[in-house]
């Protein structure tokens, strides 16, 4: 590569693969004809002017989780950093679980992460499921070719036969069957003549392989399902671990990079595609699988088959449920797209399987919105203070930053009265040593107020402080020149009861209480944090009336919130605790 670009990122084995390919220009030949094809296809498009093409290939069978943002980074961020192409593929062959309700919400997600699929009037978004034919006619080939067979062996007989880890397998009794006779069953199998499950298609590759898939791995199916793209059209459906090659090889993909269980796959990978590539199908080069660790969080499950078991069983509201560690549920939750660009450059991509600190994401959400959201004052567990020598029908303005590190953007009103709310962990009758906030006869300032003195408190019959009664300094105004004439220790927050906005704000907690939830021999249901969430009512500053869904604030000495997406009616925001200000789990 001659007019090399700087790479922004750190590298990694993955980057290091793609830019060595490019130096030795093993993609040079390469050609795309626009759109997905075999080998007829390309060989009459044009030279391929993008470097490198990388797919993203979720199955719409669920909803996308962390772990697939660690995916999407890689894959779409490849290709940006080398002037490639990401294709976003739905990988649709399964039609069991498939749904269009999973397909758009996957759209949205890699769109919210930032990227897209339309580049220099390409729209690289592409379904697996449109391959079908392909597919059929690449099975047909192998069997003229000798490659495969139709095997009428039970299941029960398949797996026998299959052998172990140590001991080799059994060929079938079918495995002979002439090419004639193994096109006529398979087309039959094609034609619905045969039931479900009473035959597949098998590659036929070596029973006595040390690597289990290369022992003639099943390639179709019979399975009478409707699929949500080709409707009824097919009664056969290919094996993922054929589809998925020939996926690659139809795209032009050039680096497939996949987690590590697909490791052992990846001979069978190679192996099919340089058949198909020997019967003239598809074109060279062809695609090459790089295989990476996949992301272990701690305190989260990050399958799709536990997440759907903990939104059909009601463990949770739905798939967005801020406490899922879905993204459209940390999207609800109030975690952002460029939270998740830096937890995804800061853990790297490694070949070692590993567990990643939930707090390294949490980190990440803060150090973000520390930049990037402005600070509102909020009560969230309000007792009454009843400044008794301020007049009853006084209102006067007071003046709080906006954003303390940033004086650019200004400040804003919050009105002072008489009677304001406090939190009530800022009032100790009987204060411990060290506590610098209200007590009889104490005195504090009212953060962007005055400073008050304690001269009395009032009890409900329960014992609870129910209201704190004041005198305020009138001289001691902050922003005005006798603020400095009486030091106090404690600084407390407030917000005046008559301006209020009463709201309810949900605090969340980890969804699972132990850090590797099902670890051992549990149910990982058996861990689930009973008290993940927690609804109050709060009294917040007057302005964030005004607040639209997603806005994000910090809530002074709160930490993160956000106005729902969902629940929010225009002009009654609901708000969501994203992250407290510092890690409360650690000890
Ligand atoms: P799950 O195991 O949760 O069902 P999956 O791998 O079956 O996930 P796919 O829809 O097939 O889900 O995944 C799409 C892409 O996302 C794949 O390329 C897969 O390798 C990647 N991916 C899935 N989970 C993770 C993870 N935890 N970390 C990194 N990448 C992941
Ligand atoms: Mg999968």
């Amino acid at each position: 590569m001659t007019e090399k670009e700087p790479i922004p990122q750190a590298s990694n084995f993955i980057r290091a693969i793609v830019e060595k390919d490019l130096e030795n220009g093993v993609y040079k030949t390469r050609k795309w004809a626009g759109t997905p094809g075999d080998a007829a296809h390309h060989a009459v498009g044009k030279p391929d002017h993008e470097k490198i093409r990388t797919r993203f290939p979720p199955e719409p069978n669920g909803y996308l989780h962390i772990g697939h943002a660690k995916s999407i980074f890689l894959n779409f961020g490849l290709a940006r950093d080398y002037n490639g192409v990401c294709h976003m593929r739905f990988d649709d062959t399964n039609p069991e679980k498939e749904s269009q309700e999973y397909v758009d919400s996957i759209t949205e997600m890699v769109q919210w992460l930032g990227f897209g699929w339309n580049k220099g009037g390409e729209n690289s978004l592409y379904y697996a499921s449109d391959y079908f034919d392909f597919m059929y006619h690449a099975a047909e080939s192998l069997i003229e070719h000798g490659n495969s067979y139709v095997d009428s062996q039970t299941a029960d007989e398949m797996r026998i036969n299959r052998g172990t880890l140590t001991e080799a397998g059994k060929d079938s009794p079918y495995r002979n069957r002439t090419i004639a006779e193994n096109l006529t069953l398979f087309r039959e199998m094609r034609d619905g003549k045969h039931a479900d499950g009473s035959m597949v298609l098998r590659a036929k590759i070596d029973m006595k392989s040390p690597n289990i898939n290369m022992r003639d791995p099943a390639i179709y199916r019979i399975k009478r399902a409707h699929h949500h793209n080709t409707g009824d059209k097919w009664c056969i459906y290919p094996m993922y671990t054929f589809a998925h090659p020939v996926e690659d090889a139809l795209e032009q993909i050039t680096h497939s990079i996949c987690t590590l269980e697909f490791e052992d796959q990846r001979p069978f990978y190679d192996w099919l595609l340089e058949r198909l590539a020997e019967a003239g199908l598809l074109a060279h080069p062809l695609p090459k699988q790089y295989e990476f660790a996949r992301l272990n969080l701690t305190y989260v499950v990050l399958s799709k088959r536990k997440l759907i078991q903990l939104v059909e069983d009601k463990h949770v509201s739905g798939w967005d449920d801020p406490r899922l560690p879905t993204l459209a549920g940390a999207r609800r939750r109030g975690y952002v797209a460029e939270g998740f660009k830096l937890f995804t450059d800061r853990i790297g991509v490694s070949k070692a399987d590993s567990w990643i600190e939930y707090t390294i994401l949490e980190d990440c959400m803060r150090e973000i919105l520390n930049d990037t959201a402005s600070r509102k004052i909020a009560v969230l567990d309000p007792i009454k203070l009843i400044i008794d020598n301020y007049p009853a029908n006084q209102v006067e303005d007071c003046f709080a930053p906006n954003h303390p590190q940033k004086p650019e953007l200004g400040k804003r009103v919050v009105p002072l009265s008489r009677e304001l709310w406090i939190e009530r962990e800022d009032f100790e009758e009987n204060p411990p040593k060290g506590f610098f906030r209200l007590m009889p006869d104490g005195m504090v300032r009212l953060r962007y107020g005055y400073v008050v003195k304690c001269i009395g408190f009032e009890k409900d019959t329960n014992g609870k402080v129910t209201t704190v009664h004041c005198e305020y300094l009138p001289d001691t105004k902050s922003g005005t020149p006798g603020s400095d004439a009486i030091k106090v220790k404690g600084n407390i927050h407030w917000v005046s009861a008559m301006h209020a906005y009463e709201c309810e704000v949900r605090l969340y907690d980890r969804l699972f209480k132990d850090p590797h939830p099902g670890s051992g021999d549990k149910d990982f249901l058996d861990d689930i944090n009973p008290n993940s969430v927690t609804t109050i009512t709060a009294q917040l500053e007057p302005s964030l009336k005004d607040a639209k869904p997603e806005d994000h604030f910090q809530f002074e000495r709160h930490g993160y919130f956000v106005a729902d997406r969902k629940d929010c009616v225009a002009g009654k925001p609901v708000f969501n605790r994203t992250v407290t200000l510092r890690d409360a789990w650690q000890k």
